[in-house]
């Protein structure tokens, strides 16, 4: 009773939006679709875990230099208790990101917790007295596929935000619908031709078996089941919100709404929301050291001299394949600033090296978590070695910066295509198989040591000479970055594409 006299008096629709806990990258971008939203007019709210809540909280205060400033109090940071261990999961060992399981073995207990984690959602959600604001729309992420029944029961929109770009998207559901691997018998060899978009891109995209998404791999960390059961989720939501723009991944999301019959809402580049972000994980790293990287950059006096190198938020290299990236980095006649995640639990030797060789006005090693965005947006970064993931590649998109690429797995193998071959802003550094995370995998700390490198020291060399070249081909790969930078400020600018497409979604929900 008492909520709906609150919903008569503000008639603002109200987006309850619940990130997937599976990697810092999917609560990110999700909290800054919240700022968006809220910058737009709607109220908000984000639900999360305990262990999350600090940090979309952070995100949600951060109030330092914003471009889009929500209005004050539109947005409530929710945290519900997630049943780590009732799913069988090791209680108070921070089991709620999937990031941070410590073996494969806990994949499907972590599934268990979620669909208990999503019936306290819809019981908070149903409940008028908890909840200040009856929802108009739920944005779920991916994996959360008990939202559409919470959605269907409060008679509202459900959308899905899966963290991936319309151009892979795109190709996801073209491989659901055609299955071109599956008539692939050789896991390496060059057999699968993704033809997502019109020619002349039409034939850019073949990918080996074992470079496709996990969705068509024949087994998953995840299991049968629950990937069914996420294609499910997938097929049936009412629409799909993108962190992209309409401009940048040529008709992908027109594309991808006339194959799916669904809106496919651009919002992105949703890093965009704020104009200088620490992005500090408050978990991870203190100001002090985000202050260290910056500070160590504003020391170097020539533009585009320094090359970035980030493998995302979790992304692990085998230890001999750090080595030989390493090698190459230290010899290479540019700065560089290194981001090493899992660099504490590598053998005792490499660890040595890595702190021994690297610290320096040369080399900036850094351990733990990197203000990405702003290290993007730096006068002296004119390169960004990347494993394509896709909030970092919209990322470099949005500073202007180019890439050269090192898929690792998930969809990075789709991204790296078009990166490369459709925008014609990276280059790429010829990695064939996906890279095992030999940290989520649990095989650091004394294991790790029998992977091989596939990607060698003369090869990182040759890819960041091209991708630093100061000749015509890296001049022309600059300007088409630099163009994509133009249309990417402007997509969120009143009246831009993406500033019109939360609009739109604000009014559907109304
Ligand atoms: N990120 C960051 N600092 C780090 C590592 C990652 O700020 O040290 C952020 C990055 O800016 C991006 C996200 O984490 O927003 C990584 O997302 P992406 O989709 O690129 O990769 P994933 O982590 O999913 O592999």
């Amino acid at each position: 009773m008492e909520r709906a006299t609150q919903q008569q008096d503000d008639p603002r629709p109200h987006f309850v939006l619940v990130p997937w806990q599976g990697g810092i990258s999917h609560i990110i971008p999700m909290t800054d679709i919240g700022r968006l939203l809220a910058s737009h007019g709607a109220a908000v709210t984000i639900i999360t875990t305990p262990a999350n809540a600090p940090l979309v909280q952070s995100r949600v205060d951060d109030d330092d230099d914003l471009v889009t400033t929500p209005p004050e109090g539109a947005i409530t940071v929710t945290a519900i208790p997630f049943p780590a261990a009732e799913a069988g999961l090791p209680p108070d060992d921070g089991c709620e990101r999937l990031d941070l399981l410590r073996s494969p073995a806990d994949v499907p207990r972590f599934f268990a917790a979620n669909r208990h984690f999503g019936e306290a959602v819809a019981s908070y959600c149903r409940a008028g007295e908890a909840m200040p604001r009856r929802p108009s729309c739920v944005v779920a992420g991916m994996c959360h596929t008990w939202a559409l029944g919470m959605a269907r029961e409060l008679a509202v929109p459900c959308y899905i935000f899966h963290g991936f770009g319309a151009f892979a998207l795109l190709c996801i559901e073209y491989l659901y619908k055609h299955r071109p691997h599956e008539a692939a018998d050789d896991d390496d060899g060059l057999v699968v031709n993704i033809p997502a978009l019109p020619a002349p891109f039409d034939d850019c995209c073949r990918l080996s078996r074992a470079q496709l998404p996990p969705h068509f791999a024949p087994s998953t960390a995840v299991g049968g089941g629950a990937m069914q059961e996420i294609r499910e989720f997938d097929v049936a939501v009412d629409g799909v919100v993108v962190n992209t723009f309409d401009e940048l991944e040529h008709g992908s999301c027109e594309l991808l709404a006339a194959a799916t019959g669904k809106a496919v809402v651009a919002v992105g580049p949703v890093s965009l929301c704020r104009r200088r972000s620490p992005d500090l994980d408050p978990q991870a790293m203190a100001d002090d050291d985000a202050r260290r990287v910056m500070e160590w950059l504003d020391a170097k006096e020539t533009t585009r001299s320094v090359v970035y190198v980030s493998f995302g938020s979790a992304g692990c290299m085998p230890p001999a394949q750090v080595r030989q990236l390493g090698m190459a980095l230290a010899s290479c006649p540019w700065h560089v600033v290194w981001v090493v995640k899992g660099a504490d639990a590598m053998p005792g030797d490499v660890k040595k090296w890595l702190s021994e060789s690297f610290d320096s006005d040369k080399c900036l090693v850094v351990r733990g978590w990197a203000p990405q965005v702003a290290i993007l947006a730096h006068r002296t970064v004119g390169g960004f070695l990347t494993h394509c993931g896709w909030g970092s590649t919209l990322e470099a998109i949005a500073a202007g910066v180019p890439m050269a690429t090192w898929p690792l797995f998930a969809e990075q193998f789709l991204n790296e295509r078009l990166i490369v071959d459709v925008l014609g802003v990276g280059v790429s550094v010829g990695v064939t198989r996906p890279t095992e995370n030999v940290l989520s995998a649990g095989k650091l700390n004394g294991g790790g040591a029998d992977v091989e490198a596939e990607v060698g020291m003369e090869q990182v060399m040759k890819a960041l000479e091209r991708l630093m070249d100061e000749g015509d081909e890296g001049e022309q790969r600059r300007k088409k970055a630099q163009e994509l930078k133009a249309k990417a400020n402007g997509a969120l600018e009143k009246g831009g594409s993406s500033y019109m497409n939360l609009e739109k979604l604000i009014q559907c929900a109304s």
